[in-house]
């Protein structure tokens, strides 16, 4: 099982099902040659896609070309289903910046054939989160700066604020589904700015306030 520390606490949460919301910000669903969605796309990775600490980000062999995707992360702390927005906020503990690591040769071949992204996104280790931010000192979710640097170069400047999707709507449409359990993660999607990384390449991701993250890509030997 996978544990999160939650900053300056010594709590931890064990963390259960990640789910991920794809399209969430329209210039990036623009880069992607996708319309905005009318409601949210969910897709999920396994909880052993997690690298929390150390540990380098590493390429399988299946592919030739991983992008990152800096996102936002929703940790959930009290179990619900059917949970209307006015109460979303009761259900979460806190935030934490993830990085939405994708395969995109292989996620674009199963586009065309409609066939589904597991392995495309949920892969051992396309999951780096960074500790997680407790929700008492994060008051608006919806206005963080996130960055993503490659080497250095600035790729990704975004905002929380160009969610298509809020957090509270987000949790509502899920919970009609899927309950939402103490350890779930939500990753809430990315903004434009996605490109490609290699073996050797040092990511950084950041969204101010929360946290940042690290970590070298290596390819599969
Ligand atoms: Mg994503």
């Amino acid at each position: 099982m996978k544990k999160i520390k939650i900053i300056d606490t010594n709590e931890y949460v064990e963390v259960r099902k990640i789910l991920c919301l794809g399209r969430n910000y329209a210039e990036h669903a623009k880069e992607m040659n996708a319309t905005a969605p009318k409601q949210p796309v969910i897709f999920m990775k396994p909880a052993t896609a997690i690298i929390n600490g150390d540990g380098k980000i590493v390429r399988p062999l299946i592919s030739k070309e991983m992008h990152h995707e800096i996102e936002l992360v929703v940790v959930i702390g009290k179990d619900g289903k059917n949970i209307p927005q006015e109460k979303a906020y009761e259900h979460i503990v806190g935030y934490a910046v993830g990085l939405d690591m994708t395969l995109r040769d292989l996620q674009s071949e199963a586009k065309k054939q409609g066939l589904p992204w597991t392995l495309a996104k949920g892969f051992d280790t396309s999951a780096p989160i960074s500790d997680i931010a407790s929700i008492s000192n994060i008051p608006n979710p919806h206005n963080l700066r996130m960055i993503c640097s490659v080497n250095g170069e600035v790729r990704q400047n975004g905002n929380t604020g160009n969610m298509i999707f809020s957090i509270p709507q987000i949790i509502e449409f899920i919970s009609k589904y899927i309950s939402l359990e103490k350890g779930d993660l939500i990753f809430t999607g990315t903004p434009e700015g996605v490109s490609e990384v290699k073996p050797g390449d040092i990511i950084e991701a950041e969204i101010v306030g929360i946290g940042k993250i690290t970590h070298e890509v290596a390819g599969e030997k």
